[in-house]
């Protein structure tokens, strides 16, 4: 049976370069970086050439990357490590409501813990709006964070705009870029964020190593502590292989940037443009045009999505419903209700997410599948 592979905004797989570096420094950079020996240098000049390939993908400088053991690591530290440093100066915090779990709960910690929060809503599109944005600022509030793409339906958040009015107002900006970092172009500069949060194995690097950009001159409180790594922000031995497979993902994703983009982009299209024209009730979720390359997320009218990818499942196709980094699937996503979506229709939600890989042999072998799955779903459905 062919496998097809299109869950790339839960996880891609890890690029054989990749692979073939962190053996490598598993087996000869096993140093630690902390060390005066040669064994340190050497481990050290992989750190340092994972931090600047990091950076450079962003638009950063070296040492503005501080490595997390992932995007939600990252999350964490930005939010609550705001929060604590920045709390004598007020302690009201807004985010959108469609941000990711490591996102939300972080929020939700510190709600408990003597913060307020103000939720930012969402339009049809899953687009915060810039001037309900600015009615929410306070002169008590300290950060704004609104992630760049959303990971369900994909759309892309005006965050050059939010980090103007922010910093016009001296508020920290923070931004989760899991999602968009290393699948499309991001610049910290020109988004004008303090603080973004990116994660390796969104982009055919190894799961549980991320870093956080934090912009020169920011002021976190350190949420590990110990031996003082990275500056002091991150303590603990650095995950030297994670890191080093982190670099060269992040270097190969800047240099294949612009062919991943146009193959995924017209891929994508393709994918969207079939679904809607040959599967009666389909809806795009998402902003049409403003959402991440190669990200194809849907709703049908009388489908339960759970069944669904079960079918997709046993026919060799791997999909999810919202999103695949939540446990409990069985509630409906936040994302979808925020936009307003009725519970019904936000059950079943699809989400196909293309990589670098795909092929449009594979979108048609999907085509051959999906519209018979759906048809024969609303037919159970208007038995029950
Ligand atoms: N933020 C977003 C938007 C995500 O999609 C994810 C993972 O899916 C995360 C954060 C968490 O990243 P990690 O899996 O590296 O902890």
């Amino acid at each position: 049976m062919q496998q097809l592979y299109m869950d790339h905004s839960a996880t891609t797989p890890v690029a054989p370069e990749v692979i073939a570096l962190m053996t490598e420094v598993m087996k000869y950079g096993w140093g630690n970086p902390s060390s005066q020996h040669f064994y340190g240098n050497e481990a050290r000049q992989i750190l340092n050439r994972a931090r600047k390939q990091t950076a450079e993908l962003i638009g950063a400088n070296d040492n503005e990357i501080t490595f997390t053991s992932g995007g939600t690591e990252a999350d964490n530290l930005a939010i609550i490590g705001t929060a604590l440093a920045l709390q004598s100066r007020g302690r009201h915090l807004i985010m959108s409501a469609i941000e990711h779990h490591a996102v939300l709960h972080a929020f939700h910690y510190l709600e408990k813990n003597g913060f307020e929060v103000t939720v930012l809503p969402v339009d049809a599109f899953a687009q915060v709006n810039v001037e309900q944005l600015k009615q929410a600022i306070r002169k008590d509030t300290i950060l704004i964070s609104v992630m760049h793409a959303n990971n369900e339906v994909g759309s892309l958040q005006p965050l050059a705009e939010i980090g103007e009015i922010a910093r016009g107002a001296g508020i920290v900006f923070h931004s989760d870029a899991v999602q968009s970092v290393g699948r499309m172009p991001v610049n910290v500069r020109d988004l004008k964020v303090d603080l973004l949060s990116l994660s390796a194995h969104k982009f055919y690097g190894p799961k549980g190593i991320g870093a956080l950009y934090v912009r020169k001159g920011m002021n976190l409180t350190p949420l590990m502590l110990g031996g003082g790594q990275e500056k002091g922000m991150r303590s603990g031995t650095e995950n030297l292989p994670g890191i080093a497979g982190l670099g060269l993902a992040a270097q190969m994703a800047r240099e294949e940037m612009p062919v991943r983009l146009e193959r995924m982009q017209q891929l994508a299209e393709y994918l969207i443009l079939r679904i809607v024209k040959e599967i009666p009730r389909s809806y795009i979720t998402g902003h049409p045009r403003q959402r991440i390359p190669g990200h194809a997320s849907f709703v049908f009218g009388s489908v339960d999505g759970t069944a669904l990818l079960t079918f997709l499942d046993e026919k060799g196709i791997a999909a999810s419903g919202a999103a695949a980094c939540s446990h409990d699937s069985f509630q409906a996503s936040h994302v979808l209700k925020a936009m307003g979506m009725k519970e019904e229709l936000a059950h079943s939600a699809l989400r196909l997410s293309l990589g670098k890989d795909n092929t449009r042999e594979e979108v048609d072998h999907l085509m051959e599948i999906l519209p018979g799955i759906i048809e024969q779903q609303r037919l159970l459905w208007s038995l029950q």
